[in-house]
């Protein structure tokens, strides 16, 4: 791994393909372990978890649906403050548990705004699993149940995440030089 460019910026190698393979199996033992019995929901939001809430299902040994939800406060490299739902969620929630698969919690905005949404519709329980975690950006605060990495407050793109729509595509995650 050696430094990248993304349109104008460069980024440097952060976290590489073995060490996201081997966290994303520790939270899925961990989901595992804990919905043993139950039938949980895994409602992944669109686009950034797309890479992570497919690696984290291969993992599951538990019966478990998946769906997708779109939500998106992001432009560039700056949250735009608004919360827009293009993708809503059509399954009907009432009475499941329900685990909300994030690729990052930055401000916590995007949740913060979703989750009220969600808790409206009765769900048994409701748990939040996400890949990245800023704890220095927090201005929402939230109550995170499975987190793969705690970061600094550095922009970061790769497996799943984007900067102005590329990197998506990348193995490894890389944070701003
Ligand atoms: P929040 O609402 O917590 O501020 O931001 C959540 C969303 O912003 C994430 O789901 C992600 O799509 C985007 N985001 C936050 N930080 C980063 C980052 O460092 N890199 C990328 N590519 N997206 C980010
Ligand atoms: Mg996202």
């Amino acid at each position: 791994m050696s430094i990248i460019k993304i349109h104008d910026k460069e980024f440097v190698p952060y976290l590489s393909a073995e060490s996201i393979r081997n966290r994303v199996n520790e939270l899925a033992d961990a989901i595992n372990n804990d919905f043993s019995g139950k039938r949980p929901l895994f409602i992944a939001i669109l686009n950034g978890s797309f890479m992570f809430a497919a690696d984290l299902f291969r993992c599951l040994t538990i019966e478990s649906e998946l769906c997708f939800i779109k939500l998106a406060s992001y432009r560039g490299m700056k949250s735009s403050g608004k919360v827009v739902t293009s993708i809503g969620l059509e399954e009907d929630i009432f009475g499941k548990d329900i685990v909300i698969v994030e690729d990052i919690v930055d401000t916590g905005k995007t949740l913060h705004h979703f989750l009220p949404k969600l808790l409206h519709q009765q769900p048994r329980s409701l748990k939040i699993a996400t890949l990245l975690h800023k704890p220095e950006a927090t201005q929402f605060p939230l109550t995170l149940d499975y987190i793969g990495f705690s970061i600094p407050n550095k922009f970061v793109v790769g497996y799943g995440l984007d900067y102005d729509g590329l990197g998506r595509n990348l193995k490894e995650i890389y944070q701003l030089k």
